[in-house]
């Protein structure tokens, strides 16, 4: 088969293929590589990659391309560690959450017929839309669809997690449970959609009080929970108390009527012998107490 013949095939590839010769300079570049970076063939040829890519002339991708051409080794560049080589636009980007083409890409020796390795192939692969689903999986696992917070399952095996560093590292922990005031009476009075507003604003308002490090998940219904890593007792009352006060103050707009909710909390902070159930528990008694005793307010147990 001649190259002319084997270029014919190359050209129908749907993934895209370069041929570098041993000083990076461009030999071969498949319609698909022309097509998705908008330059044709016959300008890339003889011409070194880096001059088109700088970003990849990084020390990382430079020692691939040297163990590939030094020892013949293949080298793999997976989209969850390296997300794309090249820095194309996807296909189509209805649906896709990346705004560039998520690729896999492999790199291999080329070895003349003495066998000496004169150069190196690179393959690149569009997994744009593996890595979308892939994604939405994860989300659809972690997160709680009405509220876009985390779910309960999630919250559960951080929770898991963080008491198990907790017992080696005897860090402070504290939990927070909330809980709306009369929520019954939302849905009651203004209809479910109202009630479902007021739910994302709590649950918008308390992740916006809470830190970076924090996590916030909707436990139940009307209910979320706060965990707090790295915090004691009195910072979590803080925060408690910041997030009540955040959410007594806020106006939710419901077809032009001002809705207003306010939350009680129950927290509990991490002792030795806690368990993510004891510790769970604490912080339910504590908000049971909280309403209790009035509603609109924390109690610490
Ligand atoms: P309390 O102050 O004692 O907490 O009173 P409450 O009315 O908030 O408590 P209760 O547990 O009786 O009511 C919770 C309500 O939350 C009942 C349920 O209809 C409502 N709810 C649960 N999930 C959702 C949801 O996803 N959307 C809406 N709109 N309402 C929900
Ligand atoms: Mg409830
Ligand atoms: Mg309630």
């Amino acid at each position: 088969m001649t190259l002319n013949e084997l270029t014919q095939i190359f050209d129908t590839f749907n993934f895209g293929l370069v041929v570098l010769d041993r000083d990076i300079k461009i030999q071969y570049w498949n319609r698909w590589m022309a097509m998705h970076s908008g330059t044709p063939s016959d300008q890339m040829v003889g011409e070194p990659l880096f001059d088109f890519f700088p970003h990849l002339s990084t020390p990382s991708f430079n020692k691939n391309c040297k163990a590939v051409l030094s020892f013949g080794n293949f080298a793999f560049f997976s989209q969850k560690l390296h997300r794309f080589l090249f820095p194309f636009k996807p296909d189509s980007s209805f649906g896709y959450r990346f705004d560039l083409m998520q690729q896999s890409c492999t790199m291999g020796p080329l070895r003349s017929e003495d066998n000496s390795i004169t150069g190196l192939f690179l393959i690149v692969q569009d997994v744009t839309e593996l890595a979308t689903y892939e994604q939405k999986l994860v989300e659809m696992n972690t997160k709680d669809a009405l509220t876009g917070i985390y779910n309960r399952r999630f919250l559960e095996s951080r929770l898991q997690e963080e008491c198990n560093r907790q017992q080696r590292h005897f860090r402070q922990l504290s939990l927070i449970m909330i809980d709306i005031d009369f929520f019954k009476k939302v849905n009651d009075t203004y209809g479910h959609q109202c009630g479902d507003l007021v739910l994302q604003s709590v649950a918008a308002k308390a992740a916006a009080v809470i830190r970076s490090t924090d996590f916030i998940a909707r436990y139940g219904g009307e209910e979320f929970c706060c965990l707090l890593p790295e915090t004691p007792a009195d910072a979590a009352e803080t925060v408690a108390e910041h997030i009540r006060a955040h959410i007594e103050e806020m106006e939710n707009n419901f077809e032009g009527i001002s809705v207003k909710v306010t939350i009680s909390l129950g927290i509990s902070s991490f002792a030795a012998e806690d368990t993510p159930e004891t510790l769970l528990k604490r912080a339910d008694d504590a908000l049971y107490q909280a309403k209790h005793s009035g509603r609109n307010r924390f109690i610490r147990l």
